[in-house]
């Protein structure tokens, strides 16, 4: 019987470039990443709303000459 045939299986922790990290089952060990479900603008709506607010209400200054 072969051994080994899978490869090693770690319990290690994902570091998001927010500082948040995540505890996942992986054959990768420290897994670094851009982006995590808790800054994502998918999953929390916060980053992506709050550009999308602030651009729209730029331009809306912009175009009504209040800035
Ligand atoms: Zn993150």
């Amino acid at each position: 019987m072969k051994k080994n045939i899978h490869p090693k299986y770690y319990r290690t922790t994902v570091r998001c470039a927010c500082g948040n990290e995540i505890e996942v089952g992986s054959t990768k060990e420290n897994i670094r990443v851009e982006i995590c479900s808790k800054c994502h603008p998918f999953y929390t709506g916060n980053r992506g709303a709050v550009v999308t607010k602030r651009g729209r209400v730029d331009k809306f200054k912009k175009k009504y000459g209040l800035d």
